[in-house]
């Protein structure tokens, strides 16, 4: 495939591979309150532009390219202290029991790794809801879990394969339920077994 990856979707497929499919197969994105307040977060810092603070350099809403996985996507921030590097993506609301946060900034990292050509090995997320700052250990499991994540959704994107919609807690916050119903398409999927 020569299209490249969108960083966002690797947050998107460990969230819900079904909804990974919906958001870049069919272009399905539904706003509901979390995305918009997500959104209104990123229109903020998504404003390009570079300062200090004290001794660290920050860039902000720069763009990062992988050819290697074959990535792209913007960065919240870039930071630099002392020619170390890292990543800080912003998130409304407060840390989630879910890895699809620090998917991203996994990726993010194994872009900015190929471009300045030194390794990567701490990123951050910061959840506007408690002003935290949760680093993210960029270790060999999670860049396993990463690179497997764009392998799949390489897959994905090229099949347009459609993973199944599997109804679980993460359905909750979901802006796409109503398009997704994962209950009713269960339920269903029982019924034609049945018969
Ligand atoms: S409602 Fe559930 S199964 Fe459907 S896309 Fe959302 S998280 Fe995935």
């Amino acid at each position: 495939m020569d299209d490249l990856i969108p960083i966002a979707a690797l947050n998107q497929y460990a969230y819900c591979p079904h909804r990974c499919w919906r958001m870049f197969c069919l272009d399905g994105f539904v706003d509901n309150q979390y995305t918009i307040e997500g959104a209104s977060l990123h229109e903020r810092v998504h404003t390009l532009g570079e300062g200090h603070r004290e001794e660290t350099w920050q860039i902000r809403a720069i763009w990062l390219k992988s050819e290697r996985y074959r990535l792209i996507g913007k960065a919240d921030l870039i930071e630099e202290t002392d020619g170390h590097w890292v990543p800080v993506e912003y998130k409304r609301g407060k840390r989630g029991e879910f890895d699809n946060d620090a998917l991203q900034v996994c990726a993010q990292a194994l872009c900015l790794e190929e471009m300045i050509g030194s390794p990567v090995p701490v990123g951050y997320v910061y959840y506007a809801q408690t002003h935290q700052r949760q680093p993210i250990e960029l270790s060999a499991t999670l860049r396993q879990m990463t690179i497997e994540a764009i392998a799949a959704i390489t897959e994905i994107l090229n099949t347009g394969k459609m993973p199944p919609a599997i109804y679980g807690p993460r359905c909750k916050g979901c802006s796409l339920y109503e398009q997704c119903l994962p209950k009713a398409t269960e339920k269903m999927k029982r019924y034609l077994e049945a018969i």
